[in-house]
């Protein structure tokens, strides 16, 4: 994700996605303290929305499936790539802005 300051590259994705990183960072490059624009915010809410509204039908999933998981992990299993594709979505439209 670029650095709105310098527009170099302020941080990786992989970095991005740990801990609060997609909300608060500091550039790479020119060390700009720097906040997630409200793309971000709102990005997060509806990928936690979407990943919560896919819970009633996890049991339908695996079943359909057919596995035969403990129903707690493969309910992870399932919800991570729903956040992690809202992740990678929100990497492409969000963004910073330099936090005064
Ligand atoms: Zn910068």
């Amino acid at each position: 994700m670029k650095c709105p300051l310098c527009n170099s590259e302020a941080i990786g994705f992989l970095k991005w996605i740990q801990k609060r990183y997609a909300f608060r960072t500091d550039c790479n490059n020119c060390g700009a303290h720097l906040k997630a624009n409200m793309l971000v915010y709102v990005g997060f809410v509806i990928t936690v929305l979407v990943s919560i509204s896919t819970i009633p039908y996890l049991d339908e999933i695996y079943n359909f499936l057919g596995f035969e998981l403990e129903p707690k992990k493969l309910k992870i299993v399932i919800i991570f790539p729903v956040m992690l594709l809202g992740g990678v979505i929100i990497w492409f439209v969000g963004g910073y802005k330099v936090q005064k």
